[in-house]
């Protein structure tokens, strides 16, 4: 017997236990970081972040911040 549930994946951020929206990704090639929305599979060099935790992410230094806004309402 097994229960279907939806996706639901965590902030990966210690001790932040909202429900994961968005998921950032280190592009190392362009030292940019790439916030979009949750992606379907855990890729590697990507991380789940909550809303409040992705809006407030500051990129390494000599790095930009790439945020792609498929609602609306992202911010
Ligand atoms: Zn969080």
């Amino acid at each position: 017997m097994r229960e279907r549930r939806p996706i639901e994946r965590r902030c990966s951020k210690i001790s932040c236990e909202q429900t994961a929206q968005h998921t950032l990704t280190y592009v190392y090639a362009d030292q940019e970081v790439v916030i979009g929305p949750l992606a379907v599979q855990a890729e590697p060099h990507s991380y789940d972040l909550c809303a409040p935790h992705a809006t407030a992410l500051t990129a390494p230094q000599g790095w930009q911040v790439v945020r792609y806004r498929p609602e609306p309402d992202f911010y």
